[in-house]
């Protein structure tokens, strides 16, 4: 961090400067893109800090730094996909410690768990209640990790972070937090309690649907001395380029955010007691079922609305006549999304278990853009009308 910066600054400076200090040489106010794989040596084993790109590029160095500034934690670690960031941070359990887990992770978080992981002695177990005592029902003294996502997805539950952080931290196991949903624009893990934080910055973080990435962030800087050996050793590493995309999105993380929230919360009330849905889900709508955690948690409900339909039929046509939304996987970009996870993300989850946790055919998912509410009220009201 240069002295122009500093860790008083809110996240929106510090997302817009820190790591992006104007080159001393040539005053550029846009750190160049490090378009290298390897670095010239003076003398063997003499450079300035960088020797191959696999182990360090000064253009994820300096995405990292913001990403571990924006989180407020000690040290962050830039990966080519969420998944990779994932696999990092679990690749620092050893053959028979035990991972409780929220069951209604994202997807890919799961099937590394049950189909990777356990082929390497680790032992998932999964709770489906959101209460902090459902996890320490399950802590015994081979727990090392709990890993929990908030708010979930496509439900947007929220889990009580300095509350399951304290039972981790009882047990001898630390805690980390999949913040990929809310951003540190809206929610600190560290800060509530989590050792380890977790984004898919493919989402809002990268922000605009054109880069896969990843990262992990420390509350103890001694963390990622395991998580910088698995980076460079299992190499899963973004390229500059991918790094440059993710560091510009950061910088318009904040404002972003705002109009993603305006805009969600908007959606959620106009549609709120339409009488084709049987229930409206945002996190800051007073009939949520964590609406005191989730303000107490975040400042803000976040992009995401889910919507259910009283009849799948309806769901299936809204999804088919949606015309300013984009009908598509992802989330978190500029652009509106909707998604039928019954069909789309999540149709590897055996159909007994989805319906059990509230994903049925007639639940869609809006990844709530930017655009203007005016349109996307419109929109959503014609494709309504249809459905
Ligand atoms: C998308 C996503 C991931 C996985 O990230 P990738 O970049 O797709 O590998 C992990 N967690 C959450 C909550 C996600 O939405």
């Amino acid at each position: 961090m240069s002295d122009h910066t500093k860790n008083t600054h809110k996240l929106a400076t510090r997302a817009i400067h820190v790591g992006q200090e104007p080159d001393p040489n040539t005053g550029d106010i846009v750190p160049p893109i490090h378009l290298t794989s390897t670095f010239r040596q003076s003398a063997p084993g003499q450079h300035r800090g960088f020797e191959y790109s696999r182990s360090g590029n000064p253009t994820r160095i300096a995405l990292e730094k913001c990403l571990a500034s924006v989180e407020r934690a000690a040290a962050g670690a830039s990966f080519a996909s969420g998944s990779a960031a994932t696999a990092a941070i679990l690749g620092t359990l050893a053959p028979g410690d035990k991972i409780i887990a929220y069951g209604d992770v994202y997807g890919g978080t799961f099937r590394m768990l049950k189909h990777v992981f356990t082929g390497y002695g680790i032992d998932p177990v999964f709770t489906d209640d959101t209460a902090p005592e459902s996890f320490q029902r399950l802590i015994d003294d081979r727990t090392k990790m709990i890993w929990l996502e908030s708010p979930t997805n496509p439900l947007l539950r929220c889990l009580d972070i300095p509350a399951i952080g304290r039972i981790a931290h009882e047990a001898g196991a630390v805690l980390v937090v999949d913040n990929t949903f809310a951003t540190p624009a809206l929610q600190l893990p560290h800060e509530l309690g989590a050792d380890y934080v977790v984004h898919s910055t493919t989402k809002y973080i990268g922000g605009h649907s054109d880069v896969i990435g990843g990262a992990v962030t420390v509350r103890d800087e001694s963390l990622m001395e395991r998580v910088a050996f698995l980076q460079n050793a299992t190499g899963g590493v973004p390229g500059p380029f991918d790094c440059y995309l993710q560091h510009r999105g950061i910088k318009t993380l904040a404002l972003r955010m705002e109009r993603h929230c305006t805009n969600a919360m908007a959606i959620a009330e106009h549609l709120d007691n339409h009488p084709k849905l049987a229930r409206v889900v945002y996190p800051f709508l007073p009939s949520h079922p964590d609406h005191d955690l989730a303000r107490r948690q975040m400042c803000g409900g976040g992009g995401m609305v889910t919507i259910v339909f009283k009849e799948t039929q309806a769901a299936l046509k809204f999804c088919e006549n949606i015309r300013v939304f984009a009908l598509a996987e992802s989330l978190g970009g500029i652009e509106s999304l909707v998604c039928h996870p019954a069909i789309m993300t999540h149709a590897s989850i055996p159909k007994e278990i989805r319906e059990a946790r509230g994903v049925t055919d007639s639940l869609v998912r809006l990844s709530v853009g930017i655009e203007d509410i005016d349109d996307l009220k419109a929109d959503l009201d014609q494709a309504l009308a249809k459905a």
